[in-house]
């Protein structure tokens, strides 16, 4: 089997990325072979290269991880060191998060003319939560409903994090972001009663969903928009100096892209907060 590099070349691929499959290697396998290295090389480039693996500037998703240091190493456009597997999950969840969309555009127009002024509920609208040392922090919030003043978002999780969830409450990082959005919306004018996360397991049957919710509190979101403005100021003023001095937190550090065992440099990669799983001393 060969390849013509033209056509390699054409349109948006990025056939730089490591791994790219070449007309060599796809001639020293069989074709069934070659086609399933292509087809992974595809999904594991469109991956990589979606607009959510390049953002560098904070969004209401990571005001509220609870490791200041993480933070730190996202404002200081830091390496990552722990690429991990592709980001599969996340990708399975932009993919549901879609489908739902279209679930939600069919329901606005099943309930048509039963709601006044518009579809009821509004769907991926971009809301402006505040500022931090004076920059504009926007997100999409996937669902806010006209009728009960209610925000929610949408979370695809696997079965351990839906225990938890269940168990233990949302976290404070997926809490302050419903909050931050709840503040886009009051912003923008609308009255925000509650806020809402709406788990959907990945894994297990959808009878298993749970819809965590708690009265909005714009004091929640100024904390964190607070909080993040000191992280902030930091790094700004220090530099990579900053990450050594910034708090860590038992916060999924195998998972974590900056976590580099053992390592010595925290300037440029973390050893792990003391004591969490994957901590290697
Ligand atoms: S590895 Fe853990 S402690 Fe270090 S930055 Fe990541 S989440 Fe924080």
């Amino acid at each position: 089997m060969t390849r013509d590099p033209a056509a390699q070349a054409a349109g948006d691929i990025d056939t730089s990325r490591v791994g790219w499959p070449t007309p060599a290697d796809l001639d020293a396998v069989s074709p069934a072979e070659a086609v399933r290295r292509e087809l992974m090389w595809a999904i594991e480039n469109r991956i990589d290269y979606a607009p959510r693996s390049l953002q560098t500037r904070l969004g209401p998703s990571e005001l509220g991880h609870p490791c200041q240091r993480r933070i730190g190493y996202k404002l200081t456009g830091a390496e990552i060191s722990n690429p991990g597997d592709p980001a599969w999950y996340p990708t399975i969840g932009t993919a549901v998060h879609g489908w739902l969309e279209d679930v939600m555009k069919w329901l606005n127009g099943h309930l048509g003319s039963l709601v006044e002024g518009g579809p009821r509920f509004l769907l991926e609208h971009q809301v402006d939560v505040g500022e931090i040392l004076g920059e504009h922090i926007t997100g999409k919030s996937d669902v806010y409903d006209r009728v009960t003043g209610g925000v929610i978002d949408w979370k695809i999780v696997g079965e351990r994090q839906l225990k938890k969830y269940k168990e233990k409450g949302p976290g404070d990082q997926y809490r302050v972001q419903g909050h931050l959005y709840g503040r886009g919306w009051q912003r923008r004018g609308m009255p925000v009663n509650y806020v809402a996360v709406f788990f959907l397991p990945r894994d297990r049957m959808l009878r298993d969903a749970y819809f965590w919710h708690e009265p909005y509190d714009e004091q929640i979101a100024v904390q964190a928009l607070a909080r993040a403005e000191g992280i902030t100021t930091m790094v700004r003023n220090l530099g990579t100096g900053a990450l050594p001095m910034l708090s860590t937190a038992d916060a999924h550090c195998t998972f974590c892209p900056y976590f580099l065992p053992a390592s010595t440099q925290v300037e440029e990669a973390c050893p792990g907060h003391p004591g969490a799983t994957g901590y290697i001393r």
